[in-house]
């Protein structure tokens, strides 16, 4: 496993690395006609296009949202009624929010979205009609549960230059699936991908189930998200706040040539009784979270990978955690020399300096 400084990788490439030999690259050039829709010029520019001149210690925040609407609780007994029914709001909350401070996501997008339509028994899936049960059942007549394409056009045609990624075709917990319905996912991913021009370079797995990386690999992903090595929830409010442990992670490239860029905090992992005690925004310990993180990684070297589900954004107490941690990234991206980047920068510039340190390219 070869471990990418980003110091190192700084300076090496500006973000913007060129494809690199022997593997897909469907990121480079930037795609501008997306699902046949002619993408607007932006109007705000993504912070990886700054120019940098030496090598400095400077960070990055990177910031994922798994998108899937219904999907993420197709295949639980009793879903939770409030998150179902959030995740079209939340979808559109969490554009306006990125757009309102000009800062670029990768939206994990569950493939089954960019259906036009289906009957609900997908033949000729491995995983069996079983799984697509609620489909034919529950969630008959909740198409807007099931798909989702007026949503993944609202990402492409964004003036911010997000990146749209992959969250598998149906939700499929990859640590637990065979490789059959594993390779499955990602063929009909690719196949939706190619036919609505979307690059699917970065991959975000189901529940962060990491699980057959050598299929990612096969199917042209770059990027995926790797577990959090810092710990969820409450526990991370009390260790990350109180004993001031590290919330920066290191992107690295794994022996199947993927880069992971692994999480480091999960927005909405701290919820419940104590999230409501403390309604106050400047008592909400996520944003003091946060707000750590993105200045860590504005003061050093390594990545805050911040992520969410469009379907966290409930009510108005969620948009205003959102918005306050956006406007400090902001901030700090316009006071210093921080990044805000996609997962898919990340890797292509991992790969580029991995090529660079062992001098396969010039
Ligand atoms: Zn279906
Ligand atoms: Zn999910």
């Amino acid at each position: 496993m070869l471990w990418i400084g980003f110091r190192r990788a700084i300076g090496a490439d500006g973000g913007r690395s060129p494809a690199v030999a022997g593997r897909p690259d469907h990121g480079s050039p930037p795609v501008r006609r997306k699902l046949g829709i002619t993408k607007p010029q932006p109007r705000v520019s993504p912070g990886d296009d700054r120019e940098r001149t030496s090598v400095v210690a400077v960070g990055s925040v990177v910031i994922s949202v798994d998108a899937e609407l219904g999907w993420g609780f197709h295949d639980l007994p009793g879903p939770p009624t409030g998150r179902v029914e959030a995740g079209r709001r939340g979808w559109r909350r969490l554009l306006e929010l990125f757009e309102d401070h000009g800062l670029p996501a990768t939206w994990a997008v569950v493939g089954h979205l960019l259906l036009e339509e289906c009957d609900g028994h997908h033949r000729g899936h491995p995983a069996g009609p079983g799984w697509f049960a609620r489909e034919r059942t529950d969630w008959r007549d909740r198409p807007e549960l099931r798909f989702g394409r007026e949503l993944v056009t609202a990402i492409v045609e964004d003036p911010v230059d997000h990146e749209v990624g992959s969250h598998s075709f149906s939700h499929v917990l990859f640590g637990e699936t065979s490789r059959e319905i594993a390779r499955a996912e990602l063929r009909r991913c690719r196949e939706l991908a190619a036919a609505a021009e979307l690059p699917f370079d970065s991959f975000v797995y189901p529940r962060n189930d990491v699980g057959h990386r050598d299929v990612l690999a096969e199917h042209g992903i770059v990027t995926y998200r790797g577990k959090t090595p810092t710990p969820e929830g409450i526990r991370a409010v009390i260790e990350g706040g109180l004993r001031g442990r590290s919330l920066l992670v290191d992107p690295h490239v794994d022996e199947y040539g993927l880069v992971n860029v692994p999480a480091s905090l999960f927005a909405f992992g701290f919820e419940g009784t104590a999230r409501r005690a403390t309604e106050r925004l400047w008592d909400d310990p996520m944003v003091r979270l946060a707000r750590r993180g993105v200045d860590e990684a504005a003061a050093g070297d390594g990545i805050f990978h911040l992520w969410l589900h469009p379907n966290n954004l409930v009510d108005a107490a969620d948009d205003r955690r959102m918005d306050a941690i956006l406007a400090h990234v902001a901030r700090r991206r316009a006071e210093t020399e921080l990044r805000v980047e996609t997962m898919g920068a990340v890797g292509r510039r991992a790969l580029a300096s991995r090529d660079t340190a062992a001098g396969t390219t010039a």
